[in-house]
């Protein structure tokens, strides 16, 4: 009788199962149940935190904009202009700086911070990790007749030296290495960080190895930004103009999800590796667009104004907000800055949501894709440069196909693509997350190109085709034709979602990063690449202009250059098939997982790149970063297998057995009183008993894996 054997093998699964090591663990399905309704109680029954009535005055925006920064206007209240002065041409064009003036900042910053209560400051840095580290010292000391004072000096303002052994060096340095050093960026302004019980002054710092080699994400930034910088003012001077320098400017559009702590907390797998390993979608998810720019939440919407007012007051200058796609699923983004205060700043959005979200019994969830069949997140870096003067260098203006300067600077960039595009991919593969995202239909795919538009394509084409003629003409309004309502302006290029690299109207709009990573390396590589691009443009254009400015010189250069990369050009959907079978033709790399994409790092070329560029000190700092990439993805994968392997053993199992015996119990009370059992009913308990058997198999399969993946990682 198969129920009869049916029902003994699963009783001695059961005593199997209930005498392991983990029985105390167990969860019930009916206590499984219970648990989420309480949370589902829970949520429904929180109160909005009223955020307002705790700062009751209700200032304007701009009137609260960087109160907790020490700007340089705070400074002009106990600084002497000259020494401003000094201090700014040191912060922007980075002439030396003496310990005068040094100490004499120590002293203005140390009474503004004191003036509004912080006890303590910190270097403020940005490690490996991709988040962000810091060490609190209290300004309180002893002065030589030992009495209490607040201290704070030019040395303790322009260097810090934190124990650098526990920080991922990619086995750069050994635990007895333990020697580091921070070191103040005087580019990026200090600011007060806000906690219940205190307030401390915080400045953004490096963070490099006791040999000097860099260890963060902040050093090759700002190397790659005076790479950026000689490179196109060189450019600039061939072409016939003038500037002091030439800036970065980045504007990063973060999405992250956020969920009420309850049900967070009913997940072990959301609560360690800020995703779902096993489980079920819901019925509705995102198939209605319902949700894309819909009315916000009002308890969101709630933590998010919050967050908001804490980031104006740190002079993060945000300006949209919006509902994204997935359920639950917001973004966030400032007004673009200089590329090293933009990723400070980013990594403060971050920081900012999460902790405000903590005090509205929120999670903001950062990870790029935490829930299966949703849509992940990602952050959409715009990235263009532009000179002291404020000359957007990506402007195309109103005749782009005479706009020799734009034409330079767009021929560069789509360049660095063309020859560097591996190295953008691996830019977008450092968090371990985005793996799960990209070409899943709903981020860029792994191939990298740039959607350039009608106009730009129509330019290209005929720089690159050396044809003549006006460009084509293209409607520049939109008239509805209905009174009341105003004929607009429409833009140059429609949208194109599915390209990883956008041209969007005076800027690129890089849409591949993953949206937990720090936008340092996407910037880095970007940076490096472009300027590697013009190094080479300025020299064809050097040797062929002979010294004096011509225009004819540098369309020479532009069509030849254009000529070169046409196969980066992609105006089409880049998330079909057809683009994957025609990208591949084009001989374009399509890495779909990380290890593949960041394989790129280990190439000797690219440690050329970056050494030629003095981004990075030695060929084994970019050795390093790799090491370290790869080490962080192992271990959250890890993380999450371990997770997953939990989870089976703990709910999952103990959920499917309790079904089992529920369905064993009354198919034998169906026979006792009938005589007989139902087939189908029959057949029901058989192929769940196969499917619970095969889930015993499995996770045995899974925990052999783990071990054997760790042994692998230890060298056995
Ligand atoms: P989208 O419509 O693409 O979602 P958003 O307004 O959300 O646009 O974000 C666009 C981002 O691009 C903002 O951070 C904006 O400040 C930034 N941005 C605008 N112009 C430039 C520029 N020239 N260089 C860099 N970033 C820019
Ligand atoms: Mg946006």
């Amino acid at each position: 009788d198969p129920l009869a054997v049916g029902t003994i093998r699963l009783k001695s699964l059961v005593i199997e199962l209930v005498t392991k090591s983990y029985k105390e663990k167990i969860m019930t399905t009916s206590s499984r149940a219970s648990a989420r309704l309480e949370a589902v109680a829970t949520a429904s029954s929180r109160i909005i935190r009223n955020f307002k009535e705790e700062n009751k005055s209700s200032k304007r925006v701009s009137e609260y904009f960087a109160e907790n920064v020490f700007t340089f206007e705070e400074m002009r209240k106990t600084l002497v202009d000259e020494d401003i002065k000094v201090l700014q041409e040191y912060a922007v064009i980075g002439t030396s700086l003496t310990d005068e003036i040094a100490n004499k900042v120590a002293t203005a910053v140390k009474e503004w911070a004191l003036a509004k209560g912080a006890t303590h400051f910190t270097h403020w840095f940005q490690p490996q990790t991709g988040a962000t580290a810091e060490k609190h010292d209290a300004f309180f000391d002893f002065d030589s007749d030992g009495l209490a004072i607040e201290k704070f000096t030019g040395k303790d303002l322009i260097q810090q030296e934190p124990d650098a052994s526990s920080f991922p060096s990619g086995g750069r340095r050994e635990t007895f290495e333990a020697r580091g050093y921070t070191i103040w960026d005087a580019s990026s302004p200090m600011f007060l960080i806000d906690t219940e019980n205190g307030r401390t002054l915080t400045i953004p710092s490096l963070f490099v190895a006791y040999s000097g080699e860099a260890l963060d994400k902040k050093t090759p930034l700002l190397r790659s930004i005076r790479a950026v910088n000689k490179a196109a003012t060189e450019s600039l001077s061939l072409l016939g103009y003038e500037t002091n320098y030439v800036d970065v400017n980045c504007g990063p559009e973060q999405e992250f999800f956020v969920i009420d702590e309850a049900f967070a907390a009913l997940r072990p797998d959301i609560t360690l590796a800020d995703r779902t390993v096993l489980g079920k979608g819901p019925q509705k998810g995102q198939q209605l667009d319902d949700h894309y720019f819909g009315a916000m939440k009002p308890r969101v919407q709630n933590m998010i104004m919050e967050a908001e007012a804490e980031l104006i007051r740190l002079g993060i200058p945000i300006k949209t907000r919006h509902n994204e796609v997935a359920p639950a699923q917001f973004e966030m983004a400032p007004i673009y800055e200089s590329a090293n205060l933009a990723a400070d700043h980013n990594q403060l959005v971050m920081d900012t949501l999460k902790k405000v979200a903590k005090k509205h019994k929120l999670k903001a969830i950062f990870h790029e894709k935490p829930f299966d069949e949703l849509n992940g997140s990602g952050k959409h870096l715009n990235w263009s440069l532009a000179t002291s003067e404020g000359v957007n260098l990506l402007n195309p203006g109103d005749k782009p196909d005479e706009n020799i300067r734009f034409l330079y600077f767009l021929a560069a960039t789509l360049k660095s693509l063309k020859d560097n595009g591996d190295l953008l991919r691996a830019s977008v593969a450092v968090p371990p997350g985005n793996e799960f995202r990209m070409g899943a239909n709903e981020a860029p795919p792994a191939i990298i190109s740039a959607f350039l538009g009608d106009t730009l394509s129509e330019v290209v084409e005929k720089l690159a085709s050396g044809s003549s003629g006006d460009l084509a003409e293209r409607a520049s309004t939109i008239n509805l034709d209905i009174a009341k309502v105003p004929v607009i302006k429409k833009d140059n290029t429609d949208r194109n979602r599915t390209s990883p690299f956008a041209f969007t109207g005076n800027k690129f709009e890089f849409r591949a990063l993953g949206s937990s990573q720090s936008i340092s390396d996407p910037i880095v590589y970007l940076n490096a690449a472009v300027s590697k691009a013009l190094t080479a443009m300025n020299a064809k254009l050097a040797s062929i202009s002979n010294g004096s400015p011509s225009n004819k010189a540098a369309l020479a250069v532009i069509s030849e250059t254009l000529t070169e990369v046409r196969e980066v050009e992609f105006n089409g959907d880049g998330y079909s098939s057809e683009w994957e079978t025609e990208a591949a033709k084009r001989g374009l790399s399509n890495f779909k997982t990380t290890p593949e994409a960041l394989d790129v790092l280990t190439k000797s070329d690219t440690a050329e790149l970056f050494t030629s560029l003095g981004i990075m000190s030695h060929p084994e700092e970019l050795t390093a970063r790799y090491n370290v990439f790869m080490d962080r993805y192992v271990k959250l994968r890890l993380i999450e297998l371990e997770v997953a392997s939990e989870l089976l053993k703990t709910h999952v199992i103990p959920a499917a057995t309790n079904h089992q015996s529920q369905l064993a119990a009354s198919l034998c009370g169906v026979k006792e009183t009938l005589g007989s059992v139902p087939e189908t009913q029959k057949a029901e308990l058989e192929s769940f008993v196969k499917l619970t058997t095969e889930l015993f198999e499995k996770t045995k399969v899974l925990d052999a894996t783990i071990v054997e993946a760790k042994e692998l990682g230890e060298g056995k």
